[in-house]
């Protein structure tokens, strides 16, 4: 019988074990003998520029998605090959539009599309593709890291260091650059232009001054995912 179609999100914040749950469903997908397919961005080359690879180096090969409206043409033309596509590191999308509903229409034309996506920007907003994609998902994995503070279920992902994109407006980050953090720990970065840089939101200002102190942040602080 042909499977039908299914649009599945997996999100989380850094470390929440995304890429490792969607190379899991890929390589289940193969054992049933489904043509499966793995897609990345070309931007994403932290620890393979031709591998999707989780932060334990689990890795499957993997196609690349070009960036912006592009990657619509490109996935509808793969969709031709393959019953079941994983896409890893959604937000690098971030704002192509029509790209949640050409998803949505290839899971109506019977494929299995599992997208792996940060469910917050480091600044705390949501991505424009989450607010789309979410609506429309059949099924949604919730996932949780634990904060690199105090051990608790961590929902949100801090940036730790300090970085130029020289024009840019994506920084690839990785271990080292982010942290996952729950409600209580996790300060709201400002983008450039704003008086305060970074804020606490929740923790008392004991606690404030002790976060505040483990993490300079910089006036070079620009938006990234
Ligand atoms: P995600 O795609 O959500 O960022 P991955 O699936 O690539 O996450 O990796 C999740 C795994 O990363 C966890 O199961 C854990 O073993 C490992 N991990 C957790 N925190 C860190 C960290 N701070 N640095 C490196 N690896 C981490
Ligand atoms: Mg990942």
């Amino acid at each position: 019988m042909v499977e039908a179609g299914k649009l599945i999100v997996i999100t989380g914040p850094m470390f929440s074990g995304k890429t490792t749950k969607l190379i899991s469903e890929i390589s289940k997908a193969r054992k049933k003998n489904l043509r499966a397919v793995v897609l990345k961005s070309a931007i994403d080359t932290r620890y393979s520029r031709s591998d999707v690879v989780s932060h334990d180096g689990l890795k499957l090969p993997a196609m690349v998605l070009p960036d912006g409206e592009a990657c619509i043409p490109v996935l509808r033309r793969i969709a031709c090959d393959y019953d079941v596509i994983g896409i890893d590191e959604g937000h690098f999308w971030d704002g192509v539009p029509g790209l949640a509903a050409a998803l949505d229409d290839l899971a109506f034309d019977s494929k299995i599309i599992y997208v792996s996506m940060l469910n917050r920007k480091n600044m705390g907003t949501s991505f424009d593709i989450g607010e789309k994609l979410l609506p429309l998902a059949d099924h949604i994995y919730s996932l949780g890291a634990h904060c690199s503070q105090c051990g608790r279920k961590a929902a949100f992902t801090q940036r730790i260091t300090n970085y130029r994109t020289g024009g840019k407006q994506k920084f690839v980050g990785g271990a080292g650059d982010y942290e996952p953090r729950c409600r209580t720990h996790f300060m709201r970065q400002k983008l450039v232009g704003q008086s305060s840089l970074a804020e606490p939101i929740t923790a008392s200002p004991k606690s404030a001054q002790k976060i505040r102190t483990k993490i300079p942040i910089s006036p070079q602080t620009l938006p990234s995912p």
